[in-house]
């Protein structure tokens, strides 16, 4: 008899299947709304699912700015992507530092005047396998939360303002999910406040976060119903699942012709140096769904989750 876990092994590999398919599927020139003048940054783009989101956007024919925090590396795989032929430009962009994104944003002003798609892929994660530490807790919160956070904030000023709107896609992680068989969250307080969009606000998102590192300063995190593997990870990916709502709730209230459109998903188990490279999936099919949702037609979807081309419950 084949067991759930076989049978979930084969539906996931039969949609990576298709999926791979589709990516060989060329966008129509009816549903290309981009041209060569369409800029688009992603972060954290040096390695790893970012600089695969690069190379995917550049080949459909953006204009990609890779960013890193360190030059030496970004301007190195930028110039791999360069050499390939791809219109790739670089910019080093530390999404800590905010002497780092303030720069960053004025060289965008200045030479490009503007950007059409913004993708927060930049992250951190200390533990691999069954380790679960909270050692480096408050890096994760503040790069891969705040960070996130502060970046988006300060690029939604320089967003090109388009009929097809402009798009924010940030990449998460089932492990921040709040419902649902895979949801490792156990604070039904937590999932109360988290889950109900209509009150939800980014105060919320910030005093769970703080909650949860409160906890872990005073020792009390491991009765605290967060979830326990990857905890600090999984905490960090559910409040920008979180506050990807709340941002899409805000952004469309803005007039016609001014919409940002901000979704997040899930790139899968992806073999990559945050996992040690033992995901089961290539960094190739991992960005998949982050590059479909940057260039989707439709530009009415908002404030969703995906994974695999598909939406996901929160
Ligand atoms: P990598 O570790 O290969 O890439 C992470 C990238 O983020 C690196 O380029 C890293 O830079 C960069 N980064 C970290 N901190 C900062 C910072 N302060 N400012 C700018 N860049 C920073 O991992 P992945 O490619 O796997 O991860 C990409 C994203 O996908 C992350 O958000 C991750 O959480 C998410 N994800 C990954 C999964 C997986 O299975 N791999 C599963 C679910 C989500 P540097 O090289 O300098 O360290």
């Amino acid at each position: 008899m084949v067991g759930s876990k076989e049978k979930l092994k084969e539906k996931r590999d039969k949609r990576l299947q298709e999926i791979s398919l589709l990516r060989t599927i060329p966008y129509s020139d009816h549903q290309r709304w981009w041209t060569s003048e369409t800029v688009a940054v992603v972060t954290g783009a040096n390695r790893g699912i970012g600089f695969e989101m690069v190379r995917q956007l550049a080949g459909h024919g953006l204009t990609v700015i890779l960013t890193s925090r360190d030059e030496n590396v970004g301007v190195e795989a930028a110039k791999v992507l360069q050499e390939g032929g791809f219109n790739v430009d670089f910019h080093r962009l530390d999404i800590l530092d905010s002497s780092s994104i303030q720069e960053f944003c004025k060289w965008i002003k200045e030479k490009y005047g503007f950007v059409d798609v913004l993708i927060n892929n930049a992250g951190v994660n200390y533990n691999v396998g069954t380790n679960n530490s909270v050692e480096f807790s408050h890096m994760v919160i503040s790069t891969n939360y705040y960070g996130t956070k502060n970046i988006i904030k300060a690029m939604i000023p320089l967003m090109r303002l388009a009929s097809q709107g402009a798009r924010i896609v940030n990449v998460t992680s089932r492990l921040g999910r709040l419902k649902g068989r895979h949801s490792k969250l156990e604070n039904e307080a937590v999932r109360a406040k988290l889950i109900d969009v209509d009150s939800l606000t980014e105060e919320t998102v910030d005093k769970t976060a703080s909650e949860f590192l409160k906890q872990v300063e005073e020792g009390t995190w491991e009765s605290g119903g967060w979830p326990h593997s990857f905890t600090d990870y999984s905490v960090s990916k559910m409040a920008v699942n979180a506050y990807t709502r709340v941002l899409a709730k805000e952004l469309s209230e803005r007039p016609e012709g001014e919409k940002i459109n901000v979704n997040c998903f899930c790139p899968g188990w992806v073999k990559t140096a945050m996992t040690g490279y033992a995901g089961n999936i290539s960094a190739e099919d991992g960005a998949d769904t982050g590059v479909w949702l940057a260039l989707l037609p439709d530009q009415a979807i908002t404030g969703k989750f995906f994974a695999e081309r598909r939406e996901i419950n929160f």
